[in-house]
């Protein structure tokens, strides 16, 4: 398959010649911040749509404040650095990018010189059958600890922890509780579950990150696909296991299925109904095969920096 190059501080590079020095913060320290997202091609269209982008920009910009430093780059400068990537790539596929910023100083209080380099990579869906997972015995990063509703690099120890411990202990993936017991996400998702038809999200004082694909879901997909609101509300450890259904999502997850908690299988124990509904319409809006919100998807193959108005 054809390697995919990397856009670093300006050009594309091979994956070999991205590298990073071994003494600066971003390698010894994560000192790095970065946004995970896809781009999706839709063939009658013939473009490639990236999904809120800006909304990916504004979080980015935030993570960088949060962590002190920043990068010389503008909305602008980040679309047209996407742009190369996806065009440069000739990508005419479904796609998922990091774009990552990090400090190549020295020492922990380091914040510059600073670099940012955007990875292009095949990743295809995750589960569609569903995962198996466990709740975590490790405890999601309070917000006090480490600003987990923004994306630094370094948050992500504590999800590589419950996820080595979830697969080893012959499970999917894991699910944290925060440090008051109750849920608050995956390791690189969104936590949903359906109980008793209402579908519910624990609030973000839950030390959860400020997920795009959760405000999607709120603002847009479930009360336009199922006609109800989101309840944002505390989710105990208990309704768990006796939830109708449970699923993940997030840019990269997407909508993914929970079929069992603790090896207590949901609902019959297969992917359910409404998670089946809202990831079909999900799939259908981040690919413009429904037209509406043509505001979140950046046409790359279209006129500079041009929306894709479809529909109009
Ligand atoms: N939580 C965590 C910890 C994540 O890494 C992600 C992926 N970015 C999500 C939730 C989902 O966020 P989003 O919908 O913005 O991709």
């Amino acid at each position: 398959m054809r390697e995919l190059k990397i856009w670093m501080n300006g050009r594309l590079v091979a994956q070999d010649q991205a590298v990073l020095p071994v003494n600066s913060a971003a390698v010894f320290y994560g000192t790095n911040v970065f946004e995970g997202l896809r781009a999706y091609w839709n063939e009658d269209d013939g473009e490639i749509h990236c999904f809120r982008l800006q909304e990916h920009f504004v979080r980015f910009r935030e993570s960088m404040k949060m962590m002190r430093f920043t990068v010389p780059y503008s909305d602008v400068d980040l679309y047209d650095a996407v742009r190369d990537v996806l065009k440069g790539n000739e990508i005419r596929e479904d796609i998922h990018m990091h774009l990552v910023a990090y400090v190549t100083g020295v020492g922990l209080d380091a914040t510059e010189p600073t670099g940012l380099y955007i990875n292009p990579r095949r990743r295809g869906r995750l589960s569609e059958s569903g995962l198996r997972c466990c709740v975590s015995s490790w405890v999601r990063t309070s917000d006090n600890a480490i600003p987990i509703r923004l994306k630094s690099g370094s948050n992500y120890q504590n999800g590589r922890l419950a996820t080595l411990q979830a697969k080893a202990d012959g499970y999917d993936a894991p699910i944290f509780l925060n440090g008051h017991g109750h849920v608050a996400e995956g390791s690189g998702a969104t936590f949903f579950m359906v109980r008793r038809g209402r579908v519910v999200t624990p609030p973000l004082s839950a030390d959860i990150l400020e997920s795009i694909t959760r405000t999607t879901l709120i603002e847009d997909l479930v009360p336009r696909v199922l006609a109800q609101d989101v309840a944002e509300r505390e989710i105990d450890r208990t309704e768990l296991y006796v939830a109708d259904e449970v699923f993940f999502c997030g840019s990269g997850y997407e909508i993914t299925p929970i079929v069992s908690v603790d090896r207590f299988p949901l609902g019959d124990g297969r992917v359910g109904p409404l998670t089946r509904r809202l990831s079909s319409a999900y799939m259908d809006l981040v690919r413009g095969v429904d037209r509406s919100h043509a505001e979140w998807r950046t046409a790359v193959y279209g006129p500079r920096g041009a929306k894709v108005a479809v529909g109009a």
